[in-house]
């Protein structure tokens, strides 16, 4: 197990999409999973998708309670937005591949989300509040987006340019 070098955006890879889970490794993959796990919460972070850590592959794990001393781990293969809130809510979001921003994104309140275990069953669950937040975050890494992409022009050209600014 080791810590991976995270990407950091602009990477054009933190733009591309992701190509889906082959299942037939499981092996390889809880490997991935054990390295993203360690590397998100060295990062410290609550999040992971596998492009950020330069595999173009439609996995992610999130943690969003440890920090808080309630571990929750989720390992999600080719996971998908089953039904979303038709209500959304704004929220502040940081990403470990835009170190120093937090921009604030609209979402569904609520989602239920599909995915594959590394026990290679398929699961679902509704997930809401910052759980339902950060799956969504993380999905929108697998389809090649980052928070940027889901502000205004004139809310991102300035985050954007203060970021790309303090990275130079
Ligand atoms: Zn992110």
């Amino acid at each position: 197990m080791s810590v991976l070098p995270i990407l950091r955006w602009p990477d054009p890879r933190l733009a591309q999409p992701c190509a889906p889970v082959d299942l037939g490794d499981m092996a390889g993959l809880a490997t991935l999973v054990g390295e993203m796990f360690e590397t998100m919460y060295a990062a410290p972070g609550r999040g992971l998708a596998a492009p950020q850590v330069g595999h173009m592959l439609r996995l992610f794990v999130m943690d969003c309670g440890w920090k808080e001393g309630d571990m929750t781990p989720l390992a999600c293969l080719n996971p998908e937005i089953l039904e979303a809130s038709a209500t959304h809510v704004p929220g502040d979001e940081g990403c470990l591949s835009i170190p120093g921003v937090m921009a604030q994104v609209l979402r569904p309140d609520w989602v239920v989300l599909g995915w594959t275990g590394l026990d290679g069953t398929r699961q679902s669950r509704r997930l809401q509040g910052f759980e339902a937040r950060c799956a969504q975050h993380e999905l929108d890494h697998l389809d090649g987006m980052v928070t940027f992409h889901r502000l205004g022009a004139a809310d991102r050209a300035a985050l954007e340019a203060d970021y790309l600014g303090l990275a130079q």
